[in-house]
């Protein structure tokens, strides 16, 4: 794939307003992707990314130093971020309201990345209806050693069971490991139901093929195994937004596939940014995603009770 050029990173930061700080520092040591690189990345995707991230409450994972140093995970807004980084007081679950970072738009993804982020991680839910997720996600974590097959074939199993129960999904490789099948919704139940229904999905897959899947967050109970992370679907909990560069070998990113195209797939980590910015120039994946007019009902819900 063509290199991502740093230039057009810079111009898309000055056309955006952003003050862009050490453009030529290496993020990925490895690829020799600098900063103004991935601005330009985030330029190329903006338009498929933006409908799944903005508007969304974040939590960021922030890179100073680049991809194979110190980095930490940010929720909060402490202030000394670009204005393009706007935030919102949530009420936590333990009554305090404290602020999210969201965005709008290319410039806080550019803001985001003068602000060293790399990871985009993303809320199931809106800012203007924080209490009604917009998705459920099904984040298959293979054991160690398990080859990239199982997960394919964990993935086609999923969405056949939540085709069955009538919700259509669409897969996402994550720029890891795994593969996060998510199926959109209309925002109308709210998070306890939401977690109630992906959790007996979630137990109900481990009792059909306990050989392959296991519900149970203990890597004890995963040898050999599938972890179906249902925990994604709770409120405040975040998954790694689509087209996100991911802070791992090789610099992926986290890119929405066809379900045709995911039988041909190698690894989840195989597109690298410059890959997947290419990508966004070709027809949509997720052609649809917004128009699948779909909820978890009152059967689905009985449909997986114990
Ligand atoms: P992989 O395919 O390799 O599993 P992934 O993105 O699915 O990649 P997981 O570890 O399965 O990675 O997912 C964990 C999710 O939990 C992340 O996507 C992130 O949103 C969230 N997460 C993990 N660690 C933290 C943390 N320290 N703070 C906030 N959120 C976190
Ligand atoms: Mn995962
Ligand atoms: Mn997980």
């Amino acid at each position: 794939a063509a290199a991502l050029d740093g230039k057009v990173g810079i111009a898309a930061a000055e056309a955006a307003g952003i003050k862009l700080t050490s453009p030529d520092r290496v993020v990925y040591p490895g690829q020799g992707v600098t900063k103004a690189d991935l601005v330009a990345y985030y330029a190329a995707v903006a338009e498929r990314m933006l409908p799944y991230i903005a508007k969304r409450p974040l939590s960021l994972l922030r890179c100073p130093q680049g991809r194979a140093k110190y980095c930490f995970f940010q929720k909060h807004d402490t202030g000394a971020f670009p204005d393009a980084m706007k935030s919102m007081l949530i009420e936590e679950n333990d009554g305090d309201k404290e602020s999210y970072f969201y965005i709008e738009d290319l410039a806080g993804l550019i803001g985001g990345t003068q602000m060293n982020v790399l990871e985009w991680h993303l809320w199931g839910s809106r800012i203007d209806a924080v209490d009604k997720p917009e998705r459920i996600i099904f984040d298959i974590d293979p054991d160690e050693g398990l080859g990239f097959e199982h997960v394919r074939e964990a993935a086609n199993i999923i969405r056949g069971d939540l085709e069955a129960l009538g919700l259509e999904t669409y897969p996402l490789v994550s720029g890891g490991k795994g593969v996060h099948v998510i199926a959109p919704l209309r925002p109308k139940i709210e998070w306890p139901e939401t977690k109630q229904f992906c959790r007996g999905f979630a137990q109900r897959l481990a009792e059909k093929y306990p050989d392959r899947f296991t519900a149970n967050i203990r890597k004890v109970n995963r040898k050999g195994k599938l972890f179906v992370d249902y925990l994604r679907n709770e409120r405040g909990s975040t998954a790694i937004a689509p087209w996100s560069s991911r802070s791992r070998q090789g610099a992926p990113a986290a890119v929405p596939v066809t379900w045709e195209e995911l039988q041909s797939i190698q690894a989840a980590n195989q597109f690298t940014l410059a890959d997947a910015a290419q990508r966004a120039q070709q027809p949509d994946p997720w052609k649809g995603y917004f128009d699948t007019k779909q909820s978890i009902t009152k059967t689905m819900q009985a449909a997986v009770d114990d």
